[in-house]
């Protein structure tokens, strides 16, 4: 396929990988990140690739200007994990806000496809289960979440309007728990947690009883669903995960077994508004996107642990 895609947030957990898929299709690739939460080593594997090219750039603070045509704009850029999204509020706000409407600008601008990252958290913690499209979500709008939160309910608002309105072509994929390489150990998301816990020796900490239910996406098939959904008119939101649940507890006893660790659990309160049961109905990705989740949880955990303990030795 040929054409430009531009992805805001790209040095980033799913914007490298989306990085790399876009280039493996064909298409040549501007990546912007202000590397707030992301980092350039997720890029060297493209560095010398006639294909990309990367700015240094806050897409918060003023327009996105880009020399000659752009067929997608994917807009990823934001903090992601709640350690991120809480130390980073007002900019988690802002880019939500001010760097949607200059990403969607510029796909205005060039008459591009503009592809949201929105997410599950639109659905707060939510009182239908599991959660599809047309569920409106339970968000608290006041309290230590919302910064996220509703910083994407209003990324998909003001996407509506100018897909209504402006005429952009938008596509939305509501992305659920991702995991794989290129994440931080450090990010405090539930899986490089528990991963860095036993490469530390350390006891794995579980947030409540641990009953609580997660569902876990492998990121090349995250990929494949948003490049896919990139490519096709299916308008909305689209959610996009896994739809297998696990319990917290399962994943500890699972990555504790896979590790041959012998760490210890340990409790500690729940945190504040922390969703109970999140889980996707994939019916709409399913039914009208030729995409289905390939890979069990064990391969991805496997592949995540053997790139964890690469970085650490
Ligand atoms: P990440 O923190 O690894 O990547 C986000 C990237 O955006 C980072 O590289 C960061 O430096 C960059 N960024 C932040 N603010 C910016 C700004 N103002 N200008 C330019 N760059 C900026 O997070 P991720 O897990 O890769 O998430 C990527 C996107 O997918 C986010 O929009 C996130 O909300 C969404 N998402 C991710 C998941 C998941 O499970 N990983 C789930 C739901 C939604």
């Amino acid at each position: 396929m040929a054409g430009k895609a531009v992805v805001t947030g790209a040095g980033g957990f799913v914007g490298s990988h989306l990085v790399g898929r876009l280039i493996d299709e064909g298409l040549e690739v501007l990546a912007l990140d202000n590397l707030s939460t992301g980092n350039l080593r997720n890029l060297d594997e493209f560095r010398d690739n006639l294909s990309f090219s990367f700015l240094q750039n806050d897409v918060s603070f003023e327009p996105i200007k880009v020399k000659g045509g752009v067929d997608f704009v994917f807009h990823f850029a934001s903090p992601a994990s709640p350690i991120d999204y809480t130390k980073l509020s007002l900019e988690t706000l802002k880019v939500g806000s001010y760097g949607t409407h200059n990403a969607l600008n510029l796909a205005k601008e060039k008459g591009a496809v503009f592809i949201l990252a929105s997410t599950s958290e639109v659905y707060g913690d939510p009182l239908v289960h599991p959660q599809s499209e047309s569920y409106w979500g339970n968000v608290n709008p006041y309290g230590a979440r919302s910064c996220y939160d509703e910083a994407k309910r209003y990324a998909e608002a003001v996407s509506y309007v100018y897909e209504e309105k402006l005429g952009v072509e938008v596509r939305i994929p509501r992305i659920f728990n991702t995991y794989g390489p290129k994440m931080r150990l450090n990010d405090g998301r539930l899986i490089p947690s528990f991963v860095s816990r036993i490469l530390l020796n350390k006891s794995l900490k579980i947030y409540g009883d641990g009953k609580q239910t997660r569902s876990f996406c492998y990121v090349s098939d995250l990929i494949d669903g948003i490049f896919k959904l990139a490519c096709s008119d299916l308008r909305g939101p689209v959610n996009l995960g896994n739809s297998k649940e696990f319990s917290v507890m399962d994943i500890a006893k699972f990555i504790i077994e896979l590790t041959g660790s012998k760490a210890e659990i340990e409790f500690l309160p729940l945190p504040p508004d922390d969703p109970k049961v999140r889980c996707p109905l994939l019916d709409k990705a399913l039914n009208n996107l030729d995409w289905k989740p390939k890979i069990e949880l064990e391969e991805g955990l496997k592949k995540t642990v053997d790139y964890f303990s690469n970085l650490q030795s």
